[in-house]
């Protein structure tokens, strides 16, 4: 048989990114070849997201479009991976009759074997255990596997200088509409050590940005571990909170920028609050997702506060620092959710003023308990108009938020080649170019981020990418700050 040469897919969250690294270096690591290119792969691997039909439905489209592929070369290997893997299980099969292997979330070391067993024509799949089995304790020989090929791995190249790193597995909030508690497990603290020592070989590898992951990472809760420096009796006698791993994590010499996400608002003490003022690197960007402004949604959603407590979390924040941007998820068109429901919403929004918010329609998933409780009830259409409604407030008050940065300098982590460039460049002719002196040199346009993670274009020498610089603002709209770059 020719060796395996596997191509993967990434559909959905950080996590899933992250996941698709470590799917990269387990295989790596068994000598397999992973290859960019998907036309020239014998394993094609899709990693997934479930926490919307809409997703699924986009991996069952691309999946099923390989059909006549699968005629030609009968030896390809597809692989669906992740949240849907555990969600369907081998079922999936019934709906897409093309998939040959399916590997949850939780197993992804497994993933060589099952690879093997599926190019042999062997049944090839490996879920995680049910969650109610024996709770995080079953989950602990798979994340061993998992935690060990994450220190392992080099750093990703997919955004040079930056990298994700684990804190907390699973979550056990089960938010009703919320598929994440039943495909990604239990709620399972990382030790410190693993967590630490990875920083420290990424940064030591050069990533100069490092982003704590947890679906839910302020809950972050570990039995007190040893880190390098036998620091076992540092914060003696008590479990590790969040606050503990970033300023031990922020200690990292050669690191520049500290993020962690997401955080949830019932959870938000305090004393995390303070990270941001006191921890150097600490980065001025809280992701604490709303989901609704309405208490009796915020009920309905199990959420665990209601919208006088949202504010009151992020007042805590502002005054430890008061230029932190808060950004936030939102779902709309939840069931039951009135006019005044949503007229809730974008009163929250207007009083907090987030930096950015991802707004989601409301999508019933399977085993939820919302989906098993309540019908669908909000039309479409009316999704649709809150969806746009909530979507333009959003924007309109980014875009005043960020005319306070024209005329300010601020340092940039510069992420890549700017994907628009074309389009940017020309809007940036429209009035600036001249006062552009970058463009002159033919440098082309860079994107990068500000420490409140506001999207930064100007023009810069590529070699830029993966560092940072400091770039002069003279124009901002709801979604991008333009500058020029600072001679240093
Ligand atoms: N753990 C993170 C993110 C979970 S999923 C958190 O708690 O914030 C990412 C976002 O998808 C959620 O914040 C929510 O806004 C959205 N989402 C989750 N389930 C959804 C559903 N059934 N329908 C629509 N949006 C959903
Ligand atoms: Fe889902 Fe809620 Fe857990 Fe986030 S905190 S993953 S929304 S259950």
């Amino acid at each position: 048989m020719e060796p395996a040469r596997i191509h993967i897919t990434t559909y959905g969250c950080q996590m899933n990114r992250l996941d698709s690294e470590l799917v990269q270096e387990v295989l790596l690591a068994a000598g397999a070849e992973v290859v960019d290119d998907p036309a020239r792969a014998n394993v094609l691997l899709f990693i997934t997201c479930a926490v919307r039909a809409h997703a699924e439905d986009r991996v069952f489209s691309n999946i099923g479009k390989l059909a006549a592929r699968k005629r030609r070369q009968p030896g390809l290997v597809v692989g669906l991976l992740g949240c849907m893997a555990q969600e369907h299980g081998p079922a999936v099969r019934r709906r897409a009759p093309l998939v040959d292997l399916v590997c949850a979330p939780g197993r992804l070391a497994d993933l060589p074997d099952l690879i093997a067993a599926a190019r042999a024509g062997r049944p090839a799949a490996a879920l995680d255990p049910s969650r109610d089995a024996s709770g995080a304790a079953a989950f602990a020989a798979s994340d061993a596997a998992l935690d060990a090929a994450e220190i392992r791995r080099t750093l990703g190249p997919a955004v040079p200088g930056q990298a994700y790193v684990v804190a907390m597995r699973g979550c056990d909030n089960f938010c009703s509409y919320c598929v994440v508690p039943f495909v990604r497990g239990p709620e399972r603290s990382r030790e410190p050590a693993a967590v630490l020592e990875e920083v420290r070989r990424l940064v030591g590898q050069g990533a100069r940005q490092i982003t704590l992951l947890g679906q839910a990472v302020n809950q972050y809760a570990a039995a007190q571990g040893r880190d390098r420096e036998g620091a076992a009796s540092w914060r003696a006698g008590r479990r590790w909170d969040l606050a503990d791993l970033i300023e031990k994590a922020a200690d990292t010499p050669g690191l520049s920028r500290l993020y962690f996400i997401t955080n949830h608002p019932k959870a938000f003490q305090e004393r995390l609050a303070r990270v941001f003022r006191d921890v150097p690197h600490v980065c001025p960007y809280l992701h604490m997702p709303a989901q609704s402004g309405a208490d009796a949604v915020l009920e309905r959603m199990n959420r665990g506060y209601t919208a006088a407590e949202y504010l009151d979390r992020v007042a805590m924040v502002r005054s430890a620092r008061p230029d932190v941007a808060v950004a936030s998820d939102f779902i709309v068109g939840f069931p039951g959710e009135t006019e005044a429901d949503f007229a809730a919403t974008c009163d929250l929004v207007r009083r907090v003023r987030f930096s950015g918010a991802f707004v989601f329609k409301y999508s019933p998933r399977p085993a939820t308990p919302a989906a098993r409780r309540w019908a669908d009830d909000v039309p479409d259409a009316e999704k649709r108009r809150r969806h746009g409604a909530l979507l333009a407030l959003v924007e309109s008050i980014a875009a005043e938020e960020n005319q306070a940065f024209v005329g300010r300098t601020v340092r940039v982590f510069v992420e890549e080649l700017s994907p628009r460039g074309g389009q940017a460049r020309r809007l940036n002719g429209r009035g600036t170019s001249s006062a552009n002196p970058q463009s002159a040199t033919g440098n082309p346009q860079l994107r990068g981020r500000t420490p409140c993670r506001r999207i930064v274009v100007f023009d810069g020498p590529p070699t830029l990418v993966g560092g940072e610089t400091g770039v002069q603002i003279h124009r901002a709209t709801a979604l991008t700050l333009f500058g020029t770059m600072q001679k240093t």
